[in-house]
């Protein structure tokens, strides 16, 4: 394939749109296997994306094998503790596994950092990366065996696939399924706001802090801890509930310095604890299972946030971004340029053995159970049974198996809710 800026046509094996973890993942594993990888995305990085910035063991146990390296983030903050509160305010400590040999179960660390290292890890795998340029069309040219993308600033890439890893929004999904990608008036399973505070008190910093308020259900808030004293706060709340009309964005907006400023949330974010930056909002998308996963003729594959793979419960998506990248990529690997339509059904049989499986049971567990104040209190209650519930439920909430893992016996393993963390 030839590489000519000059004449604004670049041509490639594979385009990848966006360059948060679902893009990064994709052309890390692509041009691993020798594919010529053009990543384009429109944000120049570092840049900032609205998130909780919780890395759970699967994101954690991903990023390991796609080498990214912890000294390379500097907010990279590890964390063995997280601290739930349910709405009548009891409150269970699920510990992680510490010390030598555990490993890393949950990590905080900013976005900003984490997706410029994960990028940089793409370019020293030899991807081709533009950021600063933005897509802004794609058509499939009758006759032609390749997506030509419309590039801000770049002309035309042509490519024998595309990865559209362009997030909530994804523009690609619109410029090629249009109303058949189900775009029209789509805001997502989730709302969430989050802000960055300083001067957090020594509570806060002790591990990751989830309330369950009654008035945020279904939905919570939490507090995670980076380093320096910086906190990254923030709720969310599941749309179209009775409890949450339209509009859902300003409604979450008003009563943001209220929680803030409740004493239980309070005593823990410590007296001094200030806003540093000022507060973001941002949709979430949780319905991988009920979501077009690809289009013209399996040329293009959605990943990530663009394929809707968030985890419904939580809302947690950057572990489910980057393994659906690897998925897809892996699906474009193994079809070959010459069968699209192969690479299509390879990756949406991939996804519906793990990530479709994984959410219909997080949907299922959120709809009966941590939506409602009855199904929390139980929850907490039975976490809180005893020392093995407590850390067992611990590693399972932060993803060390996969949701649905109990029910796919093709992902049991023997040391299952056992082995080390990542970067063991
Ligand atoms: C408030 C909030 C808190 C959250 N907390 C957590 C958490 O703690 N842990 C967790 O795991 N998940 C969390 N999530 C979910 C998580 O942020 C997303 O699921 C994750 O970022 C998805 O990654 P992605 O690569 O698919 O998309 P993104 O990270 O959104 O990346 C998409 C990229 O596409 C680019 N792009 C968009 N349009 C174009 C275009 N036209 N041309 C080129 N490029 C384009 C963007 O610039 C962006 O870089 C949270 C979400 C929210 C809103």
């Amino acid at each position: 394939m030839t590489d000519d800026e000059t004449q604004g046509t670049l041509d490639c094996d594979v385009a990848v749109v966006g360059g948060g973890p679902a893009g990064s993942a994709a052309a890390i594993t692509l041009a691993r296997a020798g594919r010529d990888v053009v990543l384009v995305d429109k944000a120049t990085f570092p840049r900032d994306k609205c998130c909780g910035d919780g890395l759970t063991t699967g994101a954690l146990r991903h990023l390991e094998a796609l080498g990214l390296r912890p000294d390379a983030v500097a907010s990279w903050q590890t964390v063995t503790r997280t601290i739930i509160r349910s709405p009548s305010g009891r409150t269970v400590e699920l510990p992680l596994p510490a010390g030598p040999g555990a490993g890393t179960f949950a990590v905080v660390a900013r976005r900003a950092e984490l997706d410029a290292a994960l990028l940089e890890r793409a370019r020293a795998e030899g991807v081709k990366v533009h950021d600063g340029h933005a897509l802004t069309g794609a058509t499939v040219p009758a006759g032609e065996r390749c997506v030509h993308l419309a590039v801000d600033g770049l002309g035309t890439v042509r490519a024998r696939y595309v990865v559209a890893a362009d997030g909530m929004w994804s523009p690609l999904r619109k410029a090629l399924l249009g109303g058949a990608g189900e775009t029209e008036g789509y805001l997502g399973e989730w709302h969430a706001f989050r802000q960055y505070l300083h001067h957090g008190g020594p509570e806060a910093q002790r591990g990751l802090w989830v309330w369950f308020e009654e008035d945020l259900l279904p939905g919570y808030l939490w507090s995670f801890p980076l380093p320096d004293g910086r906190l990254n706060v923030g709720y969310g709340v599941q749309r179209g509930s009775k409890h949450w009309p339209e509009p859902l964005g300003k409604r979450m907006a008003k009563l943001w310095p209220e929680l803030l400023a409740r004493p239980h949330i309070r005593a823990v974010l410590g007296p001094d604890a200030e806003p540093e930056a000022p507060h973001k909002a941002w949709p979430i998308p949780a319905r991988i299972e009920r979501t077009i996963l690809g289009a013209a003729g399996g040329r293009a594959l959605f990943v990530g946030d663009a394929a809707r793979a968030t985890d419904p419960m939580t809302g947690e998506g950057i572990g489910q971004a980057l393994e659906s990248g690897v998925l897809a990529a892996d699906a474009i690997v193994a079809a070959g340029s010459l069968r699209p339509w192969l690479a299509q059904r390879r990756y949406e049989a991939a996804v519906n053995r793990t990530l479709a499986l994984d959410n219909r049971v997080a949907g299922l567990l959120s709809t009966h159970g941590v939506a409602h104040r009855k199904g929390i209190r139980i929850a907490v209650a039975l976490a809180d049974t005893n020392d093995w519930t407590r850390r067992t439920f611990g590693r399972w909430l932060f993803e060390d198996e996969p949701r649905a893992g109990l029910l796919t016996p093709a992902r049991w393993h023997r040391r299952f809710l056992r082995r080390p963390g990542a970067y063991a």
